[in-house]
């Protein structure tokens, strides 16, 4: 008889334990389900364990985005220089503000926004720069900040990637005006949907809090508890994007597990840059030193001149093998909302283009068993095998 064909190993797939199970049943049973003493302590917990003054917590990364661009006064007529290597929400959020999200290439070793294109980029207008910590490696934030201080920009990281992650010695949350944090379901450590944003200004803090929640002066729960009346003030018109305390409480077991899961991460990593590092074919992503990678992703580059296969074919063949994959990312620049809106074309950006063209990223999460690792590195080598014979 036919062997069975294993399960397929998702692209991601979230690290959940009983101890996530246990917390959230407690907030059931106790009943405040939103908003209060856990967002509160998830808060207090997270911004210490970057070593920030402010962490406020929220329903998206893009919501704290969003909460940031407005509290630094991003206007209608503004520019943000963001690399084209992201996801929409880094741009979009400052769209919705009336700015132009300004698109810059990136470097070809990390990924990330490419300083001097970014200088050469800033206009009278421009504002503020957005890096995205690619991957969940830091990108070169001396250099970055040393550019925003020249030119008078604010600095909101995009750090979506990047927890647990660190720049010499230093974690990833107080380098910026503000740092926005994703808990997405399949990132480093999850709520299910969840963000925060740090940092290390109270005024900065105290808008974003404030526009959080409806522009309203007053947490929600301090309004119904007996510390509390009825009265409230709307400062502002705000929105809606405040945390609840029933993810509040899955994000405080997963910030306590954060270590815990990086260490699997990193052997994970491991074992992929040792199977894949000498292969022609391949191209492994750059580790550069100073950081501590947090391993949000692996994104393999094809080198697509050695194969005889495209990247979009090398990806059904992993799917055809139980392998789930990714790419990360589809430019910006190529987008049509950005395209029609902005005039981007392709040809704009071409290291991000080339590197589009080449990306498959891997699994790569706790819950990967060692067997499953070996399935996901027979694989590649199987196709790449496959591909060079052809
Ligand atoms: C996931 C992600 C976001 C958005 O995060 P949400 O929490 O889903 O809003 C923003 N930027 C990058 C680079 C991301 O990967």
């Amino acid at each position: 008889m036919p062997n069975p064909s294993p399960p397929f190993i998702p692209f991601a797939v979230p690290d959940l334990t009983e101890a996530e199970a246990t917390a959230v049943a407690d907030v059931v049973r106790d009943g405040w389900i939103n908003t209060g003493p856990r967002a509160k302590a998830f808060e207090a917990e997270f911004a210490a364990a970057v070593g920030a003054k402010h962490g406020v917590a929220v329903n998206s990364c893009t919501a704290a985005l969003h909460l940031a661009y407005e509290a630094l006064g991003l206007h209608p007529g503004d520019e943000i220089l963001v690399p084209t290597m992201t996801f929409t929400s880094t741009a979009a959020t400052a769209w919705h503000l009336g700015a132009k999200p300004v698109l810059v290439d990136i470097r070809e070793n990390d990924e990330t926004i490419d300083v001097e294109k970014a200088e050469r980029a800033v206009t009278p207008r421009t504002k503020a720069i957005a890096p995205v910590h690619y991957g969940g490696q830091a990108c070169e934030l001396d250099a970055l900040l040393d550019l925003a201080r020249r030119k008078n920009l604010r600095v909101v990281e995009d750090a979506a990637h990047a927890f647990p992650a660190s720049y010499k010695g230093r974690p990833i949350g107080t380098f910026g005006d503000v740092t926005c944090f994703s808990f997405y379901s399949t990132k480093t450590i999850t709520t299910a949907e969840g963000g925060m944003a740090c940092t290390q200004d109270d005024d900065l803090a105290a808008r974003m809090r404030i526009m959080s929640l409806h522009g309203i002066s007053k947490d929600a729960w301090k309004r119904y508890t007996s510390e509390g009346s009825w009265y409230y003030e709307v400062l502002a018109p705000g929105f809606k994007y405040n945390l609840t305390d029933l993810a509040a409480a899955i994000g405080r077991v997963q910030l306590a597990r954060a270590q815990e899961m990086l260490r699997k991460r990193e052997a994970i990593a491991k074992r992929y840059l040792e199977a894949f590092d000498d292969n022609d074919a391949l191209i492994v992503p750059t580790v550069l030193p100073d950081r501590t990678h947090a391993w949000h992703l692996f994104s393999l580059r094809l080198r697509l001149e050695a194969l005889s296969l495209s990247r979009d074919t090398f990806l059904d063949e992993l799917k055809a093998r139980g392998i789930g994959t990714s790419v990360h990312y589809i430019p910006l620049h190529l987008q049509p909302c950005y395209r029609e809106t902005f005039g981007y074309r392709p040809g704009d950006f071409p290291v991000a283009e080339d590197a589009y063209r080449r990306s498959v990223s891997l699994p790569i999460y706790s819950k990967m068993s060692d067997a499953d690792v070996d399935r996901v590195i027979n694989a590649i080598l199987d196709v790449v095998h496959r591909g060079a014979a052809a």
